[in-house]
């Protein structure tokens, strides 16, 4: 590795990033709010360039990326880099996808559970002095389908978590999904549309493609059963909103858990002006143990790049 290697972090990341980073004798550039064009105006200067979901690296950035050998997302989607133009320039992009496994996989039951019991709503009434005991009949999560499109990291980490619960797993993947997980979670195997028709609640785990852009539209929303709820964690675009919004409101579907939205920042978003709708502002991996994991992961990568040896 040679000396004076410089690193610009473009986001807010876990202490311990930085720290590893600068004990192996790299210069940081910490600029958790630096703006497009002023990573425009730097990308030149640096080694490695660090980012999680707020920067977007586009290919005017990577055509000014004259030194850069590594662009590292401290997180899993790398949608939010143009990896075609960074692999075409011979820049290295990585991820850690280890980080957010187990954060992810617990925000979804937690979101199962705040549908099934309306707990948000129940804090809500209580706070406006209302106490709706009777209103609030909800449903157990025991022995309910729970169907899980994409069953790669997180999706068979909720299965496993979701199994605990003693809830019935209906899964669903573009590539084979492996016989000794299937046979460890009972998994049911099943197409899209099965999935979709005979689940209570429904998660998505798939990462954003062209394949998967709006995968929920109004066709597949009208296949699922009236009090089926479904899930999104992984990325806002995999829904057609409108659908999902129409669909909720028509009482086609019971309700929705969203903590990933077409356009984020989504504040002002009408699907949150809906009663049976939990939303979340992309927390999937905000913990501190996946924050300090994804650090740890990515510190090491770069590293053992930048030495070489990986
Ligand atoms: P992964 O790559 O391990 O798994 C994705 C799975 O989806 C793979 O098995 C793949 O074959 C499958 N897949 C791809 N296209 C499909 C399709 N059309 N239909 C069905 N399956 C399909 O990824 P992961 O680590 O499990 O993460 C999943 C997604 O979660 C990421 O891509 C990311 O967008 C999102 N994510 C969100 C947060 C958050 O903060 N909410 C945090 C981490 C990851």
């Amino acid at each position: 590795m040679s000396a004076n290697q410089s690193v610009l972090i473009c986001d807010q990341v876990a202490p311990i990033l930085n720290d590893i980073l600068q004990k192996n004798g790299l210069k940081i550039s910490y600029e958790p709010e630096i703006t497009s064009d002023q990573i425009e105006e730097k990308i030149g200067n640096f080694d490695v360039v660090i980012v999680r979901s707020r920067t977007r690296i586009t290919k005017e950035m990577v055509s000014r990326a004259s030194n850069c050998k590594i662009i590292a997302r401290v997180g899993v989607g790398l949608d939010n880099i143009d990896t075609d133009a960074a692999k075409a320039k011979g820049i290295r992009v990585i991820n850690a996808v280890e980080g957010a496994m187990n954060a992810v996989a617990e925000l979804v039951l937690g979101l199962m559970l705040s549908l099934a019991r309306e707990i948000p709503r129940a804090d809500r009434e209580i706070r406006n002095g209302n106490w709706l005991k009777k209103d609030l009949m909800g449903i157990e999560l025991s022995g309910k389908y729970l169907g899980i499109v994409g069953l790669g990291n997180i999706g068979k980490k909720l299965a496993r978590h979701a199994r605990a619960l003693n809830m019935n797993i209906i899964g669903y993947d573009v590539i084979p999904i492996p016989d000794d997980f299937a046979s460890e979670v009972r998994l049911i195997k099943a197409d899209i549309d099965t999935l979709l028709s005979s689940s209570d609640f429904i998660s998505f785990h798939v990462p954003l493609t062209e394949s998967t852009h709006h995968i929920v539209n109004a066709q597949k929303l009208s296949m699922m059963k009236k009090t089926a709820y479904i899930i999104n964690t992984s990325r806002g675009e995999i829904i057609d909103e409108d659908a999902l919004y129409n669909a909720i409101k028509e009482r086609k579907i019971a309700g929705a858990a969203l903590d990933v939205f077409e356009k984020e920042p989504a504040v002002g978003n009408k699907l949150a002006t809906l009663p049976n709708v939990i939303c979340t502002p992309h927390i999937g991996a905000q913990t501190k143990e996946a924050q300090a994991l994804a650090a740890n992961v990515i510190a090491e990568k770069i590293i053992m790049i930048l030495r070489g040896v990986m």
